[in-house]
Order: structure tokens, then sequence, then C-alpha cells
């Protein structure tokens, strides 16, 4: 299929490309990022040099002249899109149709047909708006960032993707590029205020990024990764989130083949860390609160499911465990899973964005134990447990819904009714 190559007007952008190079707040910069145009250079090697030339030579004029955008003064071929929503306009829902605007496709950025997005348990929290202390939630609000779609346009320096492939699209949009995390792969901890797929201030609009539960999204190709083909494209969605989520600590602690890992919270993001760590040959406990999970537990090949009200047994466990992840998207009294970790080893939470429960520090000390925090993937880190999954047949459990089905989808979530993951087929 030919590509469809979209003009831009750099000239208008050119300011602030060069300005965004130089911030030091991703607000100023985050959407004018997909302007910069390293034709030649990947992404990182494009910021880098131009930090580095920033100690000897104005750095706006170099990046001017190196983004190809501010180059052309090409007119302006496209304008915002429509695009079909189903969005929120208050903390009590419901989810409602909805249209809304997408920004123009820029040089850097891909234009995707939205094929299948997960429901993640954070959409929840947003629309709710159940994390006003940090995050507001800004209406309408419009989740989703387990995201697969097919590429129907792309910029004219987009090198990646080319018209009919399969993108898919995290929870990031972008980030500074710039500050030390951003060029160590880890565009998530942006020092700058990485822009995520939903619920972040959006430059190009004023406005709000919108997430997934549309039919249309407009990316910079650096935050879309390549989705191998044959995969179960529907049953792939969740990775993006969950995937990354429970693969990023599983490589960060260097969870190794015969060492013990107890995945806390078996939902979404449990039942995917289980097949990522049953595939990293390790031996796996799940650790639940609904007994008609074991079952699955088992099945996915975790060795011996446990209820977290058999305290025998989580005493029998104790000072075992090389590493714990916690999935369970709220707080709960975790010193009873502390215990389980053996001297050095690590609980890490990647559920819970509230004040944790009931860690005594004495008991960190004895053993000298970690409680840790671990957020997504960067957009390096994405790719590789796509592509890891995809060579070893490793999919979500998902159950295909219409987006008309939203509300209730959310009640059965919040009541641990879904076997493992909703996922919204965009097109029906
Ligand atoms: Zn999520
Ligand atoms: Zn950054």
């Amino acid at each position: 299929m030919k590509n469809q190559k979209i003009e831009v007007n750099g000239g208008a952008t050119a300011g602030a490309s060069s300005a965004c190079a130089i911030s030091t707040h991703g607000k100023t910069c985050n959407e004018q990022n997909a302007d910069h145009s390293p034709s030649m250079l990947d992404r990182r090697q494009f910021f880098s040099k131009g930090l580095a030339l920033a100690a000897t030579a104005p750095l706006l004029t170099h990046v001017a002249t190196s983004a190809s955008a501010a180059q052309t003064g090409a007119p302006v071929a496209t304008s915002p899109i429509s695009a079909r929503a189903y969005g929120t306009k208050s903390t009590t829902g419901p989810f409602q149709a909805m249209e809304i605007q997408r920004r123009a496709v820029g040089p850097n950025d891909v234009l995707l047909d939205i094929l299948y997005c997960g429901i993640c348990h954070s959409d929840i929290h947003q629309a709710r708006d159940e994390w006003a202390s940090w995050n507001p939630t800004r209406f309408p609000s419009i989740p989703g960032h387990e995201i697969v779609g097919r590429v129907t346009a792309v910029g004219r320096a987009v090198t990646k993707f080319k018209v009919g492939d399969i993108g898919g699209v995290g929870c990031l949009v972008n980030s500074c590029g710039t500050c030390d995390n951003c060029l160590a792969d880890r565009e998530q901890n942006c020092l700058n205020g990485a822009t995520f797929t939903y619920n972040s201030p959006e430059p190009a609009t004023g406005g709000h990024t919108f997430g997934g539960y549309s039919d249309k999204m407009v990316v910079p190709e650096h935050f879309v990764v390549r989705i191998p083909a044959g995969v179960d494209l529907a049953a792939t969605a969740p990775l993006l989130c969950a995937g990354v989520t429970t693969f990023s600590p599983i490589q960060h602690w260097k969870v190794a083949s015969g060492q013990r890992v107890g995945v806390i919270g078996f939902g979404g993001l449990g039942h995917i860390a289980v097949k990522l760590a049953v595939a990293r040959k390790t031996d796996v406990t799940v650790f639940t609160t609904s007994p008609g999970k074991i079952g699955d537990a088992k099945k996915m090949g975790a060795r011996n499911p446990v209820l977290w009200s058999d305290a025998a047994a989580l005493k029998a466990l104790a000072n075992q465990f090389d590493l714990l992840i916690s999935t369970v998207p709220k707080a709960y009294p975790m010193q009873q899973f502390v215990n389980l970790l053996k001297l050095d080893a690590t609980l890490v939470n990647v559920g819970a964005m509230e004040a944790l429960q009931q860690v005594h520090g004495i008991d960190l000390i004895h053993g000298r134990k970690s409680i840790a925090g671990s957020m997504i993937g960067g957009m390096a880190e994405t790719q590789q447990v796509i592509d890891f999954c995809a060579a070893r047949n490793i999919k979500a459990d998902i159950e295909v819904i219409r987006p008309d089905q939203i509300n209730r989808a959310y009640e059965r979530v919040v009541n641990k009714d879904v076997r493992y993951r909703f996922v919204m087929d965009m097109t029906a």
C-alpha cells in the first residue's frame, strides 16, 4: 500500500521546536517534539547531538536548521481531524458517544484508525476522579491507553511506519526528549513531565489529551510501537499497559530462572505478570482474594495459588520470595507480604497510587528488604515486551465488548468480575 505523505507548515512550528529543545518544562514542548525531524538520526541521537552542540553553538540555530520541517515552510495540507469517541463529562458518568478533534498530522506523526482498546483499572480511577489529590481529572474524560490501530497516514518524516502497518500506543504520547531519563529510554519518568495518553495538557489544542476510547488518534511515531504480524490484535492490546507495567520490574530486578516470584492481585495486570514470570522460568505464586480464580492461576503456570485469607499459608511462605509484584489497584495492608521477602528482596508496587498501608520499619531493616514502585516502561521497553510476547504467543485473556458496553464493563472490573481484561472493538 502506498504511503500517504502529509505536508505540514514547518515554518509555523520552527520557533516552538527550538524552544522545546532548550525548554525545561515539558508542557511547553511536548507536542512540538513531533515537529523535530531527525531524518538521518534516531530520536535519541538527534537530541544528544543537539545538546552537545549547545555548549559551543547557538542551540536555536542548530535545531532550526536540523529540523526539516523548519526548512520547508510547506503549506498546511491537513487540519484537525474529527473523531468519534466515548467519554464522560463528570465523575459519575455515564460514558457516552461524542465527537472530538484530533490534531493535524505533523511530520513525525502517524494517524491510527483504532481497532482495539483495553479497559485498564487506571481508566476507571481517572474517569471517576479517584486520583484527585495528585492528578485531577479534566473533563470530558476519554480514557484508554491499551491501543492497537492501523496506520492510515504518516507525516513526511516518519520512517518507522507506512500506511497499512499495525501500531500500538500505550500510556505515553510524548515527552521532552532531552532530559536524562528520556535520553536513557525512560520517557515515562521524563523530568519535564511526560505527556500521558489521556488527561495530560496538550499544547497543540490548548486542551488535554484524549485516549483510545475513540476511532482515530494522532501520535508521534516514537510513541507508537510496532505490532508484529500474525499476533492476536485484541489480546495484544493489554500488553501496551498491563504487559509493560509488569514486564519492567521483571527486567529491572533481573528476575532469573529458578527464582521465586509472587504476584499479588490476579486481575488484568496480575494475570499477565504470571504469564511473563512463567515465561522466565521462575517459580510463580499468585496471591488472590478470589477463590474462583485459583484454577485459572494454575492453568497459567502459578504453582501454588494462595488466598489472602489463608493466614497459615502466608505464614508458611515467610522469607522465600526474590520479588513480589503488587498489582492491586488500591492500598491494602502490605506487611503480610513484606514478611514473605527474602533477605535483600523487593516488593514492587505497580498498582496502588495512594498512601500505602501498614509497613513496619523494623521488618524492612531486619531483612534489608525494599518496597519500590515502578511505572509502565519506556518506549524501547514497551517494544521489547510486545516482541517478547509475540515470540512466545503470550497474550492477555480477554473479553471483547462494544464501546456502548463501557458502563457495565466498569462495574464488572470494580467487582473483579472479568477474566481478565475487557477489550473494546472500536470498529463496532
Ligand atoms: Zn493502564
Ligand atoms: Zn524528558
